[in-house]
This record gives structure tokens, sequence and C-alpha cells, in this order.
């Protein structure tokens, strides 16, 4: 058995956690591998929740500004149904004094009065005309009928005169004739108790008096605020243009289809006009053929929206980074961590080599590469110890080269190293079995431990020795046999006797070698009694 077989040299420097070194890799990496898993898919689920939660708001703020357009425009409906109403009131109070009175000059004189009261009272008034059946003028709110003018050649006064009946009708914006002011005329006829055409009483309702309404309600920069016929003629808008006035709106989807069916109706489209995207209202009146319109620029109604989803994106973005940061570092120590224990496995495995090299070059001979005497001893004991708890024989051979000292004075103490060295192959090269042990015992004397061998093994093993050697015929010209021959002192202990010590052991060897080198060298001398305790 070479000294690198010893089973101690192995069992020292043990570290169970070298066992499983793919295992900590595997672990360390599936560790790496769920890190960025959960990472990925926590910064996704940030985004992906974020971007939901800005479009949301998104929709609620148009649906706001969407209510908030349709409440005006309802508003400014039952305020303009009201105007109208007062204007419907006063053509009525006019038409039934004149129906029932007549146009004579008293008459005329009281109803100016009556006019100028009734125009004072209301500011939407801009004028008040009588027209008789001819289309001339009989009175006037501004009290003096210019020369020549008549109203025959007016939308509403044809209108009238075709259509008997007492409803009034709203026509489009016209110049007033006396106060050149942009008006809506309001009118009724006038009827002769036989229900013929006796003129047209009208009032033109002022297009500043809706203009200063509109004006004082905030819209913002890009909203408007219109009213038109039910037909989709536009009779004012804000913010005012002239070009606007009496323009046909009845393209419109929302003006001429969705109100005829509804009372109002909302929408979202860029403009025609100046392309701005805007958020429509239109409400339809119940008593008058008009349409009140709003519209809110969709831009500026998402302005505070805006502000609020870059605040969330850029704190978003912020505690990415921040998350980001922290699981590059993460992801980053754990790398560091397998290159770590990596590297750490490789030098505890290059420590253990280091260890058993160590370990081997403590327990072997330098010279011959047997096993050194520290090791023999330690040896010998345990296989003391183990034939005892066995029960099992063991046999010692001590070897001792024969003129020794005369082959170094001869050859010189380099050939006889050689020498020595040569005869430790022969030595190692017979004992085959793995629980052999050869040693250099010290000097030129060597010693094999013979496990589980009887006296009759160790016999037939020494005699195969020495057969060996003569062999090998290594030349010794200071010996009287002439080649390097060797003497054998041979000790053996027997299955069932009692067990000596290592020392009693070597001790018989060394007598038995003391007897063979007395009677003659080159031969085995063995224990005729079996070694026991009481040799001694
Ligand atoms: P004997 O037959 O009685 O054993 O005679 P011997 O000359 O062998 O006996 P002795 O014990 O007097 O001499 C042993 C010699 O072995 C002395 C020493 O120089 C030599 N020797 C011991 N160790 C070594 C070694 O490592 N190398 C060499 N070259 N010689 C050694
Ligand atoms: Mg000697
Ligand atoms: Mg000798």
């Amino acid at each position: 058995m070479s000294v690198n077989d010893s089973p101690n040299a192995c069992s020292r420097g043990y570290n169970p956690r070298l066992r499983r070194p793919a295992a900590m890799d595997f672990r360390l990496k599936r560790d790496l591998r769920l890190a960025t898993l959960f990472m990925s898919l926590g910064c996704a689920s940030v985004v992906l929740l974020t971007a939901w939660q800005i479009w949301t708001i998104r929709q609620e703020s148009l649906r706001h500004t969407e209510i908030n357009t349709l409440n005006l425009a309802r508003a400014l409906n039952t305020h303009t149904e009201g105007v109208f109403k007062q204007c419907e009131l006063l053509l009525l109070d006019l038409g039934n004094e004149v129906e029932a009175d007549g146009t004579g000059p008293a008459q005329l004189q009281h109803l100016s009065k009556l006019i100028a009261l009734q125009k004072e009272a209301l500011p939407q008034v801009n004028s008040i005309a009588l027209y008789d059946e001819r289309g001339d003028w009989l009175l006037s709110s501004q009290g003096r009928v210019p020369a020549g003018t008549e109203g025959a050649d007016r939308d509403f006064f044809s209108y009238h005169r075709e259509h008997p009946g007492r409803s009034i009708y709203i026509g489009e914006p016209i110049r007033s004739r006396t106060t050149g002011d942009w008006v809506i005329s309001v009118s009724q006829r006038l009827e002769r108790p036989d229900g013929s055409f006796a003129g047209v009483v009208a009032v033109g309702v002022s297009l500043q008096y809706f203009l200063g309404l509109y004006r004082d309600i905030e819209i913002g920069k890009t909203g408007a605020i219109g009213l038109t016929t039910s037909t989709g003629r536009l009779l004012v808008r804000y913010p005012f243009d002239e070009k606007d006035i009496g323009l046909d709106l009845s393209g419109s989807p929302l003006i001429s289809q969705a109100l005829k069916d509804a009372p109002y109706a909302t929408a979202s489209y860029s403009s025609k006009r100046d392309g701005t995207p805007r958020i429509y209202a239109f409400v339809r009146s119940d008593r008058y053929a008009l349409v009140t319109g709003v519209a809110m620029g969709r831009d500026e109604a998402l302005q505070s929206w805006q502000r609020q989803a870059l605040q969330t994106i850029v704190v978003v973005a912020l505690l990415l980074a921040i998350l980001g940061l922290l699981g590059r570092r993460l992801v980053r120590s754990i790398r560091q961590r397998i290159r770590s224990e990596r590297q750490l496995r490789d030098t505890q495995k290059r420590l253990l080599e280091l260890n058993q090299e160590l370990e081997a070059l403590a327990s072997q001979d330098s010279l011959t590469g047997l096993a050194n005497r520290r090791h023999f001893d330690e040896y010998l004991e345990k296989e003391l110890l183990r034939s005892r708890r066995d029960g099992s024989a063991l046999s010692l051979l001590l070897v001792d080269v024969d003129y020794f000292k005369a082959y170094n004075d001869h050859y010189g103490h380099p050939a006889g190293d050689r020498c020595l060295q040569q005869i430790a192959d022969i030595l190692r090269g017979s004992a085959r079995r793995p629980a052999d042990l050869v040693a250099r015992y010290g000097g030129e004397e060597l010693a094999l431990v013979l496990p589980e061998t009887d006296a009759e093994g160790a016999r037939h093993f020494a005699e195969q020795l020495l057969v060996r050697l003569r062999r090998a015929q290594i030349p010794h010209a200071g010996s009287p046999f002439r080649i390097v021959t060797a003497s054998f002192g041979v000790a053996t202990v027997h299955a069932d006797s009692e067990r000596p010590t290592s020392l009693q052991l070597i001790d018989e060897a060394d007598r038995c070698l003391y007897q063979a080198k007395q009677d003659g060298r080159n031969r085995w001398v063995m224990a005729l009694a079996q070694v026991s305790a009481r040799t001694q």
C-alpha cells in the first residue's frame, strides 16, 4: 500500500459544503432569475397601473366638462326662453290694444307711451315697431319714423301676411332701421275681427344683450356660446364676429338630427371653423324654435389633468428609477455572491489538495517514497487494534541490508541511496495486498506490516523477498555473496493469541533479525513461539 492510499489522508480537512457546489450554484442562479423576474413584473405592473389611472382620470375630466357644459347650456336656454317670453307677452299686449282700439291718432299716442315704458323695463328690447297691412310704419319705439321707411320687404312681414294665427315668429338677425343695431326680430300678426291681415307688431331683441350675457360667463379662451334657430340658422355667437350672423349650421349632425328627437345632445369633435377640438352641448327650447349651444375647448378642459398626469409620471418614473437601481444592486450582489462562493469553493478545494499533499509528504520517506517511521508506527498500532477487534492474524517483517556500510564505502553514498531505492521498489512490488504497508524503519532498515497474514504466510513472503532480491543481482563487491542481500526478522501475532503491544512485536522481529545476522545473513528468522504479551 502506498502512502497516498492511506485512509487517514483523506479523512482530514473534510468539508460537507464541498459536496454540494452544483446545488448551491443552482440555488443562487434561481434566486437571481427570481429577483430579475419579480423586478420586471413589478415595474411592468406599476407602469400599466399608472397608465390605466391616468387614462381613467382623463376620461373623468372629459365627462365632468361635458356635464358642466350641458348644465350651462340648460341654464342659458332657460334664460333665453324667459327673454323671448317677455317679448311674446309684450307683443300680445300691443296686439290686443291695436285690435281692440284701432290705430287712430289718439290710440297711437297712447301706444307710444306704452311702448316707451315697456322698452325701458326690458333691457333686451332694442326697438318696437307697428306696421299696417301694407307694411308702412305706424309707430316706433324710437318715436320718429324715418320718412319713406317701410317694413313690407322684411322677412317677418311677408311671413305674417301669409300665415294667419297668433303665434310669434322669430326671424333671422337684421339691422334695425331705426337704431342701426343688429337685432333678432320677434313679431306677431295683427288681424281684423274677420281674421284678415291688419299688419304686424315687431320687437327687435338686441344681439348686444346676448353678447353681454355670454361675455360674463367663464368659458376659457377656446370656448364658445351660441344661439341658433331650430333649423340651424345662427342668431348670435360669442366670441362675436359679424360674418357669423345668419350662418347655416344645419349641416351639423347634432343640431339637425340629434335635437329632432332629444331635448339635448352632447358631443366632442374638432370645429370645422378653426380646427379646435371642443366639447359641445346643445339644448333645444320647448317653447320656441331655438337651440342654445355651449362649447368648451377640450385642451383647456384637460389642462389640469395634464398637469396632474405629468406629476404622476415624474413621481412614478423616479420610483421606478430607484427600484431599478436597488434591483441592479441586488442582482449585482447576488452575482458577486455566486462569484465569491465559487472562489471560496475553488480555494477550499485547492487547500484540501494541498493538505492531502502535505499529509502525504508528512507520512512519506523522501528517498524511497515508502511510508516513513511516523506513519509506520501509527499504522502498526492501528492494525494491531483492528486485528484484536477482528481476532485476525498480523505479521511484521523487519529487513536490514547486509554489509551496507561496506557498500557505501565501496560505491559511495549516492550509489548507496540508489541501491536503497532499488530494494524499496522490490519490496513495494512484492506487497500486493491493499492493507500491506512497506515503510523505511530507519537507515538501511525497512519494515513490512502484513495484516491478516499468519506465520506461514509471513514465512512465504520473506522467502519470496529473498528470492527476488537475489534475482535482482545488484553487485556488491564488499559482500561475501558478491550481490546485495538482506536479512529478515519475522514476528507474527496469531489469530487466537493474546495481543502484544507494537513495541513487543517490533522487539520480537528485531530479535529474529539479529538472529538472522548472527546466522550468517541473507536469510529470514522467524519467532518459533507465537508473539504474545508474555514474550517480554
Ligand atoms: P550488517 O550486515 O551487520 O547490517 O552490516 P552493515 O554494514 O549493514 O551495518 P551497519 O548498521 O553498521 O551499517 C549501516 C550502514 O548503512 C551505515 C550507513 O552509512 C548506511 N546507511 C544508513 N542509511 C543510509 C542511507 O540513507 N543512504 C546510504 N547510502 N547509506 C545509509
Ligand atoms: Mg542496520
Ligand atoms: Mg545492515
